[in-house]
């Protein structure tokens, strides 16, 4: 059997068992210590941004945000419906009901326009959202202007659910800093991880500040455990922001390698009419943490299917685009604006393997595969 080729692995630097050495050392295996400090200076220097807080997801950092947003019972809060189920979860986490947004076509995120007609709407039957979540899915872009602008215009705040798009740029600003609160995640297929973790980040002191005190049990300033909320456990550990520390120091390097498979794939794809990438607009800069590409209607009738399932049989893991959230059995009875672009997707897109770690090797062998069922 040949080897198995992911679609995104963890690929460590070499420096994270050395601050992992240095938190068993010092005895700083718990609650907290140098590596967690140090690994949120390193991602606030990183995104030219005052505050970040290390937690232990990204859907924690999520959570939180809504949280400081003051988003309770029966709210409506506006999501992209093409994302992965944890930009939703905390939305229910609170009693509040998503509102389902679908993509345009150059970016596959949230549609502009047919987010301010949800707007329009949602206030007409009696109630403004009470926040935006904003997904870069695959580290593209969305369009951030128009969305701000609507943004300002009704006055509905920005979270950014920046989870797969660490180190991409938007007019050469870092995404997740351009809302009220930004949110990473360092789970273990994103393009740095802690084995699992995730990052609040924003300029604004008091949602940093009650952040911190509700990942740490929201425990009052008392000798004794006094408690006026309700807390939560949400605190990275010491011993995981160590591998965070060892993964910053080779970020540039991550992001450089998934940009260059991106390239290869579509250097030497892209004259196929049957496939089309996704790529970035002009002032873009995709972290490209996956490549993704439809499989177009096409006169030898290949479909996206086709070729999963061959690449699967070489052990090669592909994967279909996220299956948007007003499709999803838990989710569909919440009130969705839709155009029909996210169930095209669905049904048409394919994420590629993109690791940092694939080896020219690998990438050749995918590329083989890819062109045999294309070449029908
Ligand atoms: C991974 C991811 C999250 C959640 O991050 P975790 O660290 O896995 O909790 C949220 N949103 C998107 C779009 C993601 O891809």
């Amino acid at each position: 059997m040949s080897k198995k080729i992911w679609l995104s692995s963890p690929h460590m630097g070499g420096e994270e068992l050395k601050y992992i050495h240095d938190a068993f050392e010092k005895n700083w295996i718990a609650p907290l210590g140098e590596n967690v400090n140090e690994f949120e200076k390193n991602l606030t220097q990183f995104l030219n941004i005052d505050y970040a807080t290390a937690l232990n997801s990204g859907t924690a950092a999520l959570h939180l945000a809504l949280i400081n947003l003051g988003v309770k019972r029966d709210d409506e809060i506006i999501v992209a419906s093409l994302t992965f189920s944890a930009s939703v979860n905390p939305i229910v986490y609170q009693a509040a009901s998503p509102i389902f947004i679908d993509s345009e076509p150059d970016t596959w995120n949230m549609d502009p326009e047919l987010l301010e007609d949800a707007i329009k709407d949602r206030i007409n039957r009696g109630k403004k959202p009470k926040a935006i979540i904003l997904v870069h899915l695959y580290g593209m872009p969305a369009k951030i202007d128009d969305i701000l602008s609507i943004s300002g215009k009704y006055d509905i705040p920005v979270v950014e659910d920046a989870a797969e798009a660490l180190g991409s740029k938007y007019q050469g600003k870092p995404l997740g800093t351009f809302g009220e609160m930004g949110v990473l995640s360092f789970n273990g297929n994103k393009i740095i991880t802690t084995s699992g973790g995730g990052a609040m980040v924003s300029n604004n002191p008091d949602y940093t500040k009650k952040a911190l005190f509700l990942a740490t049990q929201a425990r009052d300033d008392a000798p004794h455990y006094e408690h006026s909320e309700i807390g939560y456990n949400y605190r990275m550990s010491n011993i995981l922001a160590g591998i965070g520390r060892g993964q910053m120091e080779v970020i540039q390097d991550r992001i450089e390698k998934r940009r260059a498979n991106f390239n290869f794939y579509f250097s030497n794809l892209n004259n196929y009419e049957e496939i089309e990438f996704l790529t970035e607009q002009t002032g873009f800069f995709s972290n490209y943490w996956l490549t993704t590409c439809i499989i177009k209607e096409n006169a030898k009738h290949i479909t996206r299917e086709d070729i999963r399932l061959k690449l699967q049989m070489k052990d090669i893991e592909t994967r279909p685009l996220w299956k948007p959230m007003h499709l999803q059995p838990i989710f569909k009875h919440y009130p969705a604006y839709l155009n029909g672009v996210s169930e095209e997707l669905f049904e048409k897109g394919l994420c590629l393997p993109s690791g940092s770690n694939l080896t020219e090797e690998d990438k050749y062998r995918v590329l083989s595969e890819l062109k045999s069922v294309l070449d029908g």
